[in-house]
């Protein structure tokens, strides 16, 4: 329409008195006799613009009159300083207005079912769910989702800059036993077949070590079905680092500089550093558990992050029918001290693991360990908790023989991505930095999953329905 290319809302500060091109969405509308104030939103922010009849010729005038709230609009216009009383220091467009000079509609929009950020109402989280492209369309939702952005993009760099490789790995795998359910999906080709969705790529990242990448990460979706809390959903974001040729200090400075950088850049204060490291029985003593919280009052106030590292924690715990299994990860290694106790099978309840979780104003915000890249440690740590020869090789028989192939020693960490953005936003609700989160009810955000499948879908998965 118009001979001017795009400049976006924020951009218009520094064209006082120049024309300019502006697309977006109404945010708001506001008539004051025939003059008629918009404001318009896009990605930059939000600018005001005035609508004077005598300024507009007679197609925009009349579009002037029938633009409501979430139409997508692009005007031609005089960009104008305001009067000192009309200046709105809270805006970072505050000190400008634009005259509309011509005006298009690009899209109609319906009312939509509630007002994007106005916080009059109380949205239900349903209604915010089914519109979720509307609620992100909110300033609280799009500063935390390009908040997300801007810390996964601060890790990566920070990863890359220390020589780690990206590498995806697949979503269709094997059952693990890695202290949760599984998500399962039946094979076609394969009747009464399952694959896995992975927990994590804890697996397949130690696999990498093997194949000599020594420092691989992946910013990794692990799926468990487990039901949904407030800090936890099906599917998480994970930070996945795995590093050869390291002991447990390496892995918790590597993570704590990539931490401490992508925090400091954001602009948040973090209150200790290096980061306290508490042996997990010190952490029970002193806080009643291994998640809590080092901020003072004071601290909350000023955006304070309050990482610590917790250690030593015991390899094995009981379960209710009094076997022995892990209490983080099967795959780690035991402290040195213990390291033969654990081959012994000996003293389990006394045997320490290499296992570090990293705790954040009350959240656990990462966890890890130094693996057992020695098969007969890891076969030690299956027979401990009570599976046969035969057991132990279904389950892990890949493992142990791909250690057999000069395994180098290993250890990693994974990162929970969402759990680190409730810190940085303060949000108490995992859906506050997920686009599009599962509900409390476990359907989906606009797409209403789980569905039923039809018959022929069924049968070409091999599977039937018990009524
Ligand atoms: N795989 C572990 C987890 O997802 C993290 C790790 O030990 O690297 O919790």
């Amino acid at each position: 329409m118009f001979m001017l290319s795009r400049v976006l809302n924020l951009e218009s500060v520094s064209r006082v008195g120049e024309e300019v091109l502006l697309k977006g969405w109404i945010n708001a509308r506001r008539n004051m006799g025939k003059i008629v104030f918009l404001d318009l939103r896009d990605r930059s922010g939000i600018v005001q613009l005035v609508g004077v009849p005598q300024e507009l010729d007679p197609a925009s005038l009349e579009k002037l009159t029938m633009v409501r709230p979430e139409w997508v609009i692009e005007i031609r216009g005089l960009v104008k300083e305001r009067g000192v009383k009309q200046q709105n220091p809270d805006m970072p467009t505050g000190t400008i207005e634009i005259l509309i000079k011509e005006l298009k509609v690009l899209n109609t929009a319906e009312t939509p079912p509630f007002e994007i950020d106005k916080d009059t109402m109380p949205i239900s989280e349903e209604l915010r769910l089914k519109y979720r492209y509307l609620d992100l369309r909110s300033e609280r939702m799009q500063k935390n989702i390009r908040l997300r952005s801007q810390y996964v993009q601060l890790c990566r760099e920070y990863l890359f800059g220390n020589e780690f490789v990206e590498i995806e790995t697949p979503l269709l795998t094997k059952a693990t036993p890695e202290g949760s359910r599984d998500f399962v999906v039946p094979s076609r080709l394969q009747p009464g077949m399952f694959f896995a969705l992975p927990q994590s790529p804890q697996q397949y990242k130690q696999l990498l070590m093997v194949a000599g990448f020594e420092r691989y990460f992946q910013t990794a979706r692990a799926l468990r079905d487990e039901d949904p809390r407030s800090d936890r959903g099906f599917e998480h974001t994970q930070i996945d680092i795995e590093m050869s040729f390291v002991e447990r200090e390496d892995v918790m400075q590597m993570v704590e500089g990539m931490v401490v950088n992508a925090a400091e850049k954001l602009g948040y204060t973090i209150k200790q550093k290096p980061f306290p490291r508490i042996a997990y029985k010190e952490a029970v003593e002193k806080y009643g558990a291994d998640k809590f919280d080092l901020r003072t009052e004071e601290d909350k106030l000023n955006k304070v992050l309050a990482y610590a590292w917790v250690i030593d924690f015991p390899f094995f715990e009981k379960t209710d029918e009094g076997k022995w299994t892990f209490t983080h990860n099967p795959f780690s290694q035991p402290l040195p001290e213990y390291v033969a106790d654990h081959l012994a099978g000996r003293n389990i309840e006394h045997i320490l693991t290499s296992q570090y979780d990293l705790v954040c104003n009350g959240y656990e915000s990462g966890g890890g360990s130094i693996r057992a890249h020695d098969p007969e440690m890891l076969r030690a740590t299956y027979k401990t908790m009570g599976y046969t020869p035969e057991e132990i090789e279904e389950s892990v028989g890949h493992m142990l023989k791909a250690f057999t192939f000069g395994a180098p020693p290993h250890g990693g960490i994974a990162l929970g991505v969402e759990r680190n953005l409730m810190n940085l936003t303060d949000e108490a609700y995992l859906r506050e930095v997920v686009a599009f989160p599962m509900t409390s009810s476990a359907n989906t955000s606009v797409m209403d999953a789980p569905t039923t499948l039809p018959d022929k879908t069924l049968a070409e998965l091999h599977v039937s329905i018990k009524k």
